[in-house]
């Protein structure tokens, strides 16, 4: 019987968020959104919420490009959606 394999340690103290990724730290609570470029006050939470808009404390990123998965890339386009669904639809019709 061993009894002393009971501590399971995780090394490297606390898991960073991926969400530092987006924005750098500039200082003590400070962060510079890599995206809008703007500066804000907190952790990581803080950035999520500025990054996914989830947040009512803090304004969400008018750059990051991730918002809603491959939408944006298809808004982006010189043909919105929309047009291009109408325009299939002529097609259809015709
Ligand atoms: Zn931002």
């Amino acid at each position: 019987m061993d009894g002393a394999c009971g501590s399971k340690r995780k090394r490297g103290g606390r898991p960073k968020s991926k969400y530092w990724n987006e924005a750098g730290k500039i200082g003590k609570d400070m962060w510079k959104c890599n995206h809008c470029k703007e500066k804000f006050s907190g952790g990581a939470t803080r950035i999520e919420e500025h990054i996914t808009g989830k947040g009512n404390s803090i304004r969400k990123c008018s750059k990051y490009p991730g918002h809603e998965g491959g939408h944006n890339i298809i808004a982006s386009g010189s043909t919105s959606p929309r047009e291009a669904l109408h325009t299939l639809n002529q097609l259809r019709g015709q």
